[in-house]
């Protein structure tokens, strides 16, 4: 059985390979732009800054008249931010300038407000300065941050918060993006009914297609949902058959041992190629994942726990890629074990638990759960504490792995 890190490894070389070439881009308003990809680059339309920029409110000077502390300097005027300057700055005088003003041609150096008085001197305002100053002082030169034309943003970004504000501050606001991948999701289970319904006593309501289509669409793509097939070979076959005609096909259940897991067995009926169907984790370890016809395929346990575990570690790389974004990385913190922990299996543990700073330092301790079904205990945790297939026993206050749980950390 594969590692989680070689499964991952194995998705993302797969759908590296699958991606990309039939994908089709668009142009979108900006402000939609949240999250999306960028299928071609963002470049600078101008030197940026524009002009030479005072970061501090105060006065613009020549540094060399400010060699030594305790200089007097004439007022001449003032620049706010937005308009220009007339005129060169004359020696021995300055002129009052706010942030994100243009220093007028002749001054080098901005001094902050705060190291400096005003003072009538035969009726004219003077300023005497604290200190002296250097020149470049509090002005950031034109074009120190980019170039006209130089590229800022490449093919492949997703467009966050930073990006976004990037974008609209060179005049991109029609960025060229790709589509979102569609990405089919699809229960199974006879015991399965829509949430909305009010359950036999030995039904359960779809719990997973909520995560998992919250968690394809917090990843940039698009979640259509499939709804959920009973545990029934045709049946299952023809919806399968119908998943494939998107992007990308996640399933949950049917994937364990018992006589009613179908799914692989589908699966090989449709001659889709199965590059793994167990995974040495706890929770999710009877997961799959295959490729038929370009599309990659998901296979995920039904047990909510391992269905949102095991799509955090493998479906959300593939999706990145299908994005045309790089897969990110698992991020894992470290922290303090704030329990003993003894576990038994030869597997690496995903064990819900909640991290906390509150002591100054990170400490993580594993909730009490009754397993892959909980969502309850899964409910007031941040996080997963991450227990290594080679090392099973840890003492309070021992170092180890946490992959957050996205959204809540
Ligand atoms: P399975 O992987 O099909 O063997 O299902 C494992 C467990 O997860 C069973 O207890 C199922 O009832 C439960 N389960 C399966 N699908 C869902 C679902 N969509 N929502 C919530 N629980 C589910
Ligand atoms: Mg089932």
């Amino acid at each position: 059985m594969l590692s989680f890190s070689d499964a991952r490894r194995k998705v993302i070389e797969v759908v590296t390979d699958l991606s990309r070439d039939k994908s089709v881009t668009e142009r979108i308003a900006l402000n939609a732009a949240l999250g999306r990809v960028l299928a071609s680059p963002i470049a600078a339309d101008r030197d940026y800054p524009p002009f030479n920029r005072a970061t501090r409110d105060g006065f613009a000077v020549r540094a060399a008249d400010l060699r030594e502390p305790g200089a007097e300097l004439k007022l001449a005027g003032e620049i706010r931010a937005g308009q220009s300057s007339s005129g060169i700055l004359q020696p021995g005088d300055c002129v009052q300038i706010m942030t994100g003003a243009a220093p007028p041609d002749g001054a080098d150096a901005v001094e902050m407000i705060e190291y400096t008085r005003v003072e009538q001197r035969r009726g004219n305002p003077h300023v005497h300065f604290d200190r002296a100053a250097q020149p470049g002082q509090n002005i950031v030169p034109r074009g120190s941050e980019a170039r006209a034309g130089q590229i800022l943003l490449n093919t492949g970004a997703r467009l966050g918060y930073v990006e976004l504000s990037l974008a609209a501050q060179v005049g991109c606001v029609q960025p060229e993006v790709w589509a979102r991948p569609r990405v089919g999701i699809l229960s199974t289970g006879d015991e399965v009914v829509n949430a909305a319904e009010t359950p036999g006593p030995l039904q359960i309501r779809n719990g997973n297609s909520f995560s998992l289509a919250a968690q394809v669409e917090s990843a940039g793509a698009e979640a259509v949902l499939l709804g959920n097939a009973p545990d029934e070979a045709g049946e299952l076959k023809r919806r399968i058959a119908e998943g494939l005609k998107l992007d990308a096909l996640v399933l949950s259940g049917g994937v364990s041992a018992g006589k009613y897991d179908l799914v692989e067995g589908v699966l090989a009926e449709l001659k889709a190629e199965i590059y793994f169907d167990g995974v040495a984790i706890r929770p999710g370890r009877p997961a799959v994942f295959g490729e038929r016809g370009g599309k990659p395929i998901f296979g995920l346990p039904g047990n909510p726990v391992s269905t949102m575990v095991t799509f955090e570690l493998f479906v959300l790389p593939a999706l990145d890629i299908l994005s045309g974004a790089e897969p990110r990385p698992l991020p894992l913190l470290r922290a303090k074990l704030g329990a003993q922990l003894r576990e038994k299996s030869g597997l690496a543990h995903f064990l819900p638990a909640r991290i906390d700073w509150s002591s100054g330092e990170p400490v993580v301790t594993p909730v009490h759960w009754q397993g892959s079904g909980d969502v309850v205990a899964l409910a007031s945790t941040n996080c997963f504490l991450v227990v290594h297939e080679s090392k099973l026993d840890y003492e309070v206050g021992e170092w180890v792995d946490v992959m957050p749980r996205r959204g809540a950390l």
